[in-house]
């Protein structure tokens, strides 16, 4: 029988329209040069699929470790982030014991917790999309949390939440997890907390810089916070190839890497500069990769127009606080001309 608990649970709802130019999932827009690939496939000849891949991911840990400054003890990885979200939901605290989290923000903190049947403390962020502080302690001194997650930046707002705040909700004694998804993009990082305080983790992925097909998710935490957390991960959670290609573009692709996120920083600014100067249009300061924008029209119609144009987007306007928002995943700057056309051209047809 299946648990009562699923009738009360949504699947995660992905993006799947079809569409020319994709801006709906805040991947980076840049394939992995041919040279590259080419070096993969080399790699990819030697392997022999018959075999387990390394438990450890030793070698790519000690690589990413490099990657962040940071020795592979501290680290460990998942089947993308989203993974080791679940398991600092399985791990951190007791299921009866409740899950802090700012909202709007990235729905998987939401349903690791539902999954389990874990009680949520979700608090409505102020209109600067910031924390809500003095909600936030009243809220967690009736109710009570152990967990805290906090997308930095917040996924789908764009912004970085005032540090402080975490730390003043962390003193409350929240096992803190900072999620820095698009650290590459915003520069801002909780890694110092990570490696000092045994109440604090940093989660990292490859998803935003080139790799989101290959899922490879990271952890950074102190060494015994990671060798406890290690127990309930899944033994061969991150597969050969996946493995085998990280290690490659690692080693081989950084230069590659670095210019296509220096690009999306810039197109990413002269994109929020064209939305500001667009009538009706509010755009919402972002430090990732992507731009929260809302329009006087329902998001639902704004959405179908610019499918109907080639464009796809991504509708927030579900979430809490969010209605009539959008959300634009910064692309190649000839696929943020058509889309910044398009959206002109929609908002025409609907008015
Ligand atoms: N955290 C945030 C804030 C995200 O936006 C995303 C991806 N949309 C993830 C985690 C999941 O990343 P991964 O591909 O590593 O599972």
């Amino acid at each position: 029988m299946l648990s009562k608990r699923l009738s009360r649970l949504k699947a995660y709802k992905t993006e799947t329209t079809e569409a020319k130019i994709r801006l709906s999932s805040n991947e980076l827009p840049y394939d992995i040069p041919g040279e590259l690939k080419t070096l993969i496939l080399e790699e990819l000849k030697k392997l022999q699929l018959n075999r387990y891949p390394d438990p450890h991911s030793q070698e790519l840990r000690e690589i990413i470790g490099d990657f962040f400054g940071v020795p592979p003890e501290n680290l460990m990885l998942g089947n993308g982030s989203d993974e080791l979200i679940y398991y600092l939901s399985i791990a951190v605290g007791e299921f009866e014991q409740g899950v802090y989290i700012p909202i709007p923000t990235f729905p998987m903190y939401e349903i690791s917790a539902d999954v389990l049947g874990r009680p949520k403390v979700c608090v409505q962020l102020g209109s600067d999309f910031d924390i809500n502080l003095e909600e936030s302690l009243r809220r967690l001194d009736s109710e009570g949390a152990v967990l805290a997650y906090y997308s930095y930046p917040n996924n789908p707002t764009g912004n970085l939440f005032t540090r402080e705040k975490i730390e003043r909700i962390r003193d409350r004694g929240l096992f803190t997890v900072v999620d820095e998804a698009y650290f590459h993009y915003s520069g801002e990082t909780f890694l110092k907390d990570a490696l000092e305080r045994e109440d604090t983790v940093v989660l990292r992925t490859l998803s935003k810089i080139g790799l989101a097909g290959l899922r490879v998710g990271v952890l950074i935490g102190r060494e015994e916070v990671v060798s406890e957390l290690n127990k309930v991960r899944l033994p061969f959670n991150v597969t050969l190839p996946s493995q085998v290609i990280a290690k490659v573009v690692l080693k081989e692709g950084m230069e590659f890497i670095e210019n296509a996120v220096k690009k999306v920083v810039d197109e990413r600014d002269r994109v929020f500069r064209e939305l500001k100067g667009m009538k009706g249009v509010k755009a919402y300061p972002s430090r990732a990769n992507f731009i929260l924008f809302r329009t006087p029209f329902p998001a639902s119609r704004v959405h179908s127009e610019l499918v109907k144009r080639n464009v796809l987007v991504r509708n927030m306007s579900y979430l809490p606080g969010l209605e009539g928002c959008l959300r634009v995943s910064i692309g190649k700057p000839e696929e943020n001309d058509a889309f910044l056309s398009a959206l002109e051209e929609s908002l025409k047809s609907l008015s």
